[in-house]
């Protein structure tokens, strides 16, 4: 695991779908977001993140957590300061999507 870690970013992803496709029958990681290989990548690397917020985020290759599009960081506090609450895969579905869009929406009728 340890030389696994040390791969570059695409490579290791790449590895580890591979993993995915012949081991796992096509299945995405049945995992903790912060245990997923991916998370694990970005903690043992320090990829560090510039943004704050981030309010789209990616679903992760790999276990299908929600994920920072730019560093693949797993840190599902810094979302939950979007969402208000800590976020699930299925927290981040479209009625979800939809609330936080509603919400702003809300707050701009606020000031008026
Ligand atoms: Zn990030
Ligand atoms: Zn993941």
């Amino acid at each position: 695991m340890e030389e696994l870690l040390n791969l570059p970013k695409k490579e290791f992803i790449k590895v580890n779908l591979k993993w995915i496709k012949e081991v796992n029958g096509g299945k995405l990681m049945d995992t903790l977001p912060l245990k997923c290989p991916l998370a694990l990548w970005v903690a043992h690397n320090g990829a560090k993140c510039s943004r704050e917020l981030v309010p789209n985020t990616a679903a992760c290759p790999l276990c299908g957590a929600p994920m920072c599009p730019d560093c693949g960081n797993h840190h599902v506090e810094t979302i939950s300061r979007v969402t208000g609450y800590l976020s699930t895969v299925s927290g981040w579905n479209e009625s979800k999507k939809q609330e936080f869009a509603d919400r702003h929406r809300y707050d701009l009728e606020g000031n008026r």
